[in-house]
């Protein structure tokens, strides 16, 4: 199947119940995210800040970028001109960070919060408790140039189906009690993004609005071996 084919059947399923396509474009040359562009596609996700940026230059300016890996804030002014969406806010003074480049070039920057619900300690994202602070923190309250959207969750790389389908459960009850308790007066409050090649159909099972999908359209990623997690972007 070629990625024009790959992304007119995923579209066909997903645009009838409402569920976004992120075309997860890492480590895939421009020519591949074109031909998915080619066939329609708009939206895009990258997870190394300056990939983002050298393909965000090169590329069509209609384009939607998700940041969806672990960002540090001192990368956060190289994408704060155009990034459509940062699925992977983690703590407040990253949040804090975004705010405030996004003032510089009077935007409002959308998020989602990163929320740890795998088994797997390799993972980025915030716990429940962690969660509920930064809606909590009085500052939180004061940021003028972020829009939180929703959560984000990544499931453990495992083949175990309950195991994946207990994390999306718990996930989307997660969102569902933050929208009621916090966003409650929010209709932008509505994303919830959960769902990569292995496990997207049971994330839209249990809920997901946003499924990111990698090697379903483009085909397998070669192995990068990453040392230090931080080293990451
Ligand atoms: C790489 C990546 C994906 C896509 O993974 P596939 O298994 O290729 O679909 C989705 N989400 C995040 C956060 C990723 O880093």
């Amino acid at each position: 199947m070629s990625i024009a084919t790959n992304i007119e059947s995923l579209q066909i399923d997903l645009k009838p119940i409402g569920v976004t396509l992120v075309a997860v474009s890492k480590t895939k040359p421009q020519t591949a995210i074109m031909e998915a562009y080619e066939a329609g596609q708009r939206i895009f996700g990258e997870n190394m800040v300056q990939e983002l940026v050298e393909k965000q230059e090169a590329l069509p300016k209609d384009i939607e970028w998700h940041l969806i890996g672990h960002l540090q804030t001192n990368k956060v002014k190289y994408i704060a001109p155009f990034i459509q969406l940062i699925e992977s806010v983690d703590s407040i003074k990253l949040l804090k960070e975004i705010d405030k480049h996004a003032a510089k070039h009077d935007r409002v920057i959308d998020c989602l919060l990163q929320v740890y619900i795998a088994d797997e300690d390799s993972k980025f994202g915030l716990d429940h408790a962690e969660l509920v602070e930064l809606l909590r923190d009085p500052e939180f309250a004061s940021l003028q140039h972020v829009r939180i959207r929703g959560l984000m969750g990544i499931a453990t790389n495992t083949e175990n189906e309950k195991v994946i389908k207990a994390e999306f459960y718990e996930l989307k009850m997660l969102f569902d009690g933050i929208k009621a308790s916090f966003f409650r007066q929010q209709d932008s409050f509505d994303t919830l993004s959960m769902g990569m090649s292995s496990d997207y159909q049971l994330a839209i099972e249990h809920g997901s609005t946003m499924v990111r999908l990698g090697s379903t359209i483009f085909g397998k990623r070669v192995i990068k071996h990453v040392k230090n997690k931080d080293a990451e972007n």
